[in-house]
This record gives structure tokens, C-alpha cells and sequence, in this order.
């Protein structure tokens, strides 16, 4: 019998927390959870759950547009912000549900309040200032958006938590930032009507995907209204009338009516008595962790986006079936970050898996590079004028692909896939033989049998 309250403690009620939470109670251990805000964390109650329903909502226009080719008549539309927020917060709603009765079901002690570290063992509940003791603390509290305190009116502006729950629609608006959020909002708000704009201090947006890719999305975007500025940073913000007023760097003063700041995520490591337990943060404020999510601190582990590693939920579900599996289960288990599959749900969306071109011709001497670009079949009745790119990077070598890149409808559901081919370490040859799905779009991926051109010590021949 442990002289603990509890096995396991588990502070923050988000995608890790709550999926290692629930599992340890199931296996019959004595688990407590504390969440301060709402269960579900940033991906259920203002991330990527809300995200794709604003996106479907903002992908209306260009259905009912595209509709004509294909013989029918649209009336007039109309879109209510509010009708869509209520809607949204419903199904929010629902999910929470669902993840507090995962919890109840196996038995976990749910508590709805901040918790805070006393010492390595004891965890502070504030709400009534009660102590209570565990065997393991696990801290997946998550992270927040960074506020950029060094701009001048920082505080005028939103970040994607507000985005959620704006009491009107803006008539403009101007996003910082050049990452998944910025862009994927950028084409939210563009698609409800929005007059938007997106300011990126770097020459490129998405720096860390395909050059092909952002390029392509660059492009696109710009086709359909989006106004980006590159290479441009805000120098202050103040109040002008009802709206804002930017100043930028190098694209002069933007009048708007909100701005919203999507400069990356930091981890939410205040004031939670990591000090006084000895937990150990690095420089950007995340927990440091070992291969099995183990912090400074023996008994305590750290998991998803508080330890900075890759701040995906997936990730910190994954992490959390590790921790399981070494602490309650008896086989070691490290989290793998190895070719993990992501998307931006952009318009057109991107998805993709393992190296980029520029990284993979950074790992290998030659590389085959396959990129077909086309206009998908939908386009062709509707007129809407796009185009897909799809792209894989085979080290000529072994012929293993190393990467796979899609800008197009439904990337994020290939990217999946191809995330499983990656994994399992198909070759091109693979590729080739596997038999082509006619008609979809995915089939150009099995149809590139010439290689477009070739990469040899990082130059492209
Ligand atoms: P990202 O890390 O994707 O992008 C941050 C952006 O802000 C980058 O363009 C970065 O520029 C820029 N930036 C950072 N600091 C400054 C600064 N001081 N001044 C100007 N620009 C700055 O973060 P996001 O906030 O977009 O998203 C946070 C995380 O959430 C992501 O990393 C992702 O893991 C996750 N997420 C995943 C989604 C998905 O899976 N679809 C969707 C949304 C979020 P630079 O590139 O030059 O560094």
C-alpha cells in the first residue's frame, strides 16, 4: 500500500494529461487530475478541434462559387459569425464531456482547479488550498501563445484563444506570424469575408516546410485576396477610432480593425512550483525531459507541449502511452519523433511527412526529387483556377522516399497515409508498383516514375 494519496497525480487536462490520466486509473491505479481551465486542453477547447470546424465554415464561399460549373444555381447566401461560434461551442462542449467521463469511467478523482508543485511529491489544489501527496506527477499543462510583450500595444491585440470567441466578425484584419496558426487564420477569416492580411519577418511563409510547398501556397493565397507582407515585422500597435493602427517596418502604416498575433507558443511552466521541486527548465521556459519524458526530478514526468519538443497532439498523446508503458507496464518504451505526418489546414491545404528538399539534401549525396504539378479533376467543371503539387524526395541511394509533400484538397488525409508507407520504409520501387487509384488525385503519387531532377551534394543537376 503506497503512503501516498495517490499513485499517480496528473496536472493539466489536455490531450496528454488526460489520455495518461485515464489509462493509468483503468489499469487500476489510484489517479487524481487537475485541470484549471477546461478538460480537453488547447486542442479540444481552442485548438485544432474549433480550428477545422472555422475551417469548413470558411470553405462555403468557394463550394457555393464552384457549384455553377456543375450545373447548379446558389441562391443568395448569407453567414452568421454568431450562429457559427454557437454551433462551435456546442460541440466543444460535447467533447469536454467526453473526455471528463473517460476519466470518471476509470475512476480518476477529477479536480477543477490549478494545481501547483509543493515539493516532489506534493501537489497543491488552490482552489481550496488543500494539499495532496503522490507516488508519480505527471505535468502536462500545455503551453500559450507567445503575447510578444516587447511590441509596443501588444496588448490591443488577439491571439488565437480570442479568435474563438469574437463577439463580431472584423470587417480586416492583420496576422502576425508566418507558422500553422497565422496561415491557417489568414484563410479562415479570408474565407468568412474578412479583409485579411498577413505580416511574416522572414522571405517566406511556413519556414520550416517544402520551399515548393510554400511558395505554392504563397501564390495561392495571394490569388484569392490575402494580402502577405515578407520580410516585415509590426513596430507598434495603438488605437485609431474603432480600429487599430500599424506601424510596420517596411510596408508603412495599416489601418485594420484587429490584429491577431500568432508568433509561437510558450511553454506553462510560471508560478507552478517547479522551482521548489527541483524540476529543472530550459531557456525557452520548457521542462526538460529525458528519452522517456522524465524530468530533473525522478518521480516526476513531462509531457506535449510544455516540454517544447514537437507541440503536436498527437505527440503528447503518444508520449503519454510511453510514460504508461515504462512506468505502469513494465516495458520501457522512448516516445518516437521520427517522420511524424502533419498538416496545415490552409486553403489549399499542405501535407507532408519527413524532409523537406533543402533538409534532405542536407542527410544525402544524391537525391531524386518527383514533383508533378496539375489541376485537380474538381477544378475543371467549377473554373476555379488551382493547382496541386505533389512531391517525393528519394534518396537515390537506397531509393528509400524520405519525403512526401502535398499542397492540395485533402493533403492532411494523404499525408496520413504516406506517413505509414515513410514509417514502414518503402522505396520508390514500391511506389511504382503499387497500382494507380483512377480517377483521384492521390494517384499521381504512384505515377512519377521519371524523377523530375536530382539533387547531388546539394545542388540541383
Ligand atoms: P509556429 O512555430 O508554427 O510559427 C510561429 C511563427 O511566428 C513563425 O513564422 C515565426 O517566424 C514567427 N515568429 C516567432 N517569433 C516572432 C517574433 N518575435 N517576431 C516576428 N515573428 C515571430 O507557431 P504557431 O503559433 O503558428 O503555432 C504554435 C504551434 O502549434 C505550432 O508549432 C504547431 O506545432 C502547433 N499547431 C499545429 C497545427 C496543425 O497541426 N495543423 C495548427 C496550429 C498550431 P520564423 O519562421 O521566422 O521563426
Amino acid at each position: 500500500m503506497s503512503s501516498y494519496d495517490y499513485d499517480l497525480f496528473v496536472i493539466g487536462g489536455g490531450s496528454g494529461g488526460v489520455r495518461s490520466a485515464r489509462v493509468a486509473a483503468s489499469l487500476g491505479k489510484k489517479v487524481g487530475i487537475a485541470e484549471e481551465y477546461r478538460y480537453g486542453g488547447t486542442c479540444v477547447i481552442r485548438g485544432c478541434v474549433p480550428k477545422k470546424l472555422f475551417v469548413y465554415a470558411s470553405q462555403y464561399h468557394e463550394h457555393f462559387e464552384d457549384a455553377a460549373g456543375y450545373g447548379w444555381s446558389v441562391g443568395e447566401t448569407s453567414f452568421d459569425w454568431k450562429k457559427l461560434v454557437a454551433a462551435k461551442d456546442k460541440e466543444i462542449a460535447r467533447l469536454e464531456g467526453l473526455y471528463r467521463k473517460g476519466l470518471d469511467n476509470a475512476k480518476a478523482d477529477i479536480f477543477d482547479t490549478r494545481a501547483e508543485l509543493v515539493d516532489a511529491h506534493t501537489v497543491r489544489l488552490l482552489k481550496n488550498g488543500k494539499t495532496v501527496t503522490a507516488d508519480r506527477i505527471v505535468i502536462a499543462v500545455g503551453g500559450a501563445p507567445n503575447p510578444h510583450a516587447a511590441l509596443p500595444g501588444h496588448e490591443l491585440c488577439i491571439s488565437s484563444n480570442e479568435a474563438f470567441h469574437l463577439e463580431t466578425l472584423p470587417t480586416s484584419i492583420l496576422i502576425a506570424g508566418g507558422g500553422y496558426i497565422a496561415v491557417e487564420f489568414a484563410n479562415i477569416f479570408h474565407g468568412l469575408g474578412v479583409k485579411t492580411t498577413l505580416i511574416y519577418r522572414g522571405a517566406e511563409i511556413l519556414s520550416r516546410f517544402d520551399h515548393d510547398l510554400r511558395k505554392g501556397l504563397h501564390e495561392a493565397m495571394e490569388a484569392k485576396g490575402i494580402r502577405i507582407l515578407c520580410h516585415d515585422v509590426m513596430e507598434d500597435v495603438t488605437k485609431a477610432g474603432e480600429g487599430l493602427r500599424v506601424r510596420t517596418k517596411n510596408h508603412g502604416t495599416l489601418d485594420v480593425e484587429t490584429v491577431m498575433l500568432a508568433l509561437g507558443r510558450d511553454p506553462n511552466t510560471k508560478n507552478l512550483g517547479l522551482e521548489a521541486a527541483g524540476v529543472k527548465l530550459d531557456e525557452r521556459g520548457a521542462i526538460v525531459v529525458d528519452e522517456y519524458s522524465r524530468t530533473s526530478v525522478p518521480n516526476i514526468f513531462a509531457l506535449g507541449d510544455v516540454t517544447d519538443r514537437v507541440q503536436l497532439t498527437p505527440v503528447a498523446i503518444h508520449e503519454a502511452m510511453c510514460f504508461i508503458e515504462t512506468e505502469y507496464k513494465n516495458n520501457p518504451t522512448k516516445p518516437d519523433h521520427q517522420l511524424i505526418p502533419t498538416a496545415v489546414f490552409s486553403q489549399p491545404e499542405i501535407g507532408t511527412v519527413g524532409l523537406s528538399e533543402e533538409d534532405a539534401a542536407k542527410a544525402h549525396a544524391e537525391l531524386e526529387v518527383y514533383r508533378a504539378q496539375f489541376r485537380p479533376m474538381k477544378a475543371t467543371l467549377s473554373g476555379r483556377d488551382e493547382k496541386m503539387i505533389m512531391k517525393l524526395i528519394v534518396n537515390a541511394s537506397d531509393r528509400k522516399v524520405v519525403g512526401a509533400h502535398i499542397l492540395g484538397h485533402d493533403a492532411g488525409e494523404m499525408a496520413q497515409l504516406l506517413g505509414v508507407t515513410l514509417k514502414a520504409g518503402c522505396t520508390k520501387d514500391d511506389f511504382d508498383r503499387t497500382m494507380a487509384l483512377h480517377p483521384t488525385a492521390a494517384e499521381e503519387l504512384v505515377t512519377m516514375y521519371t524523377p523530375s531532377y536530382r539533387i547531388r551534394n546539394g545542388e540541383r543537376v
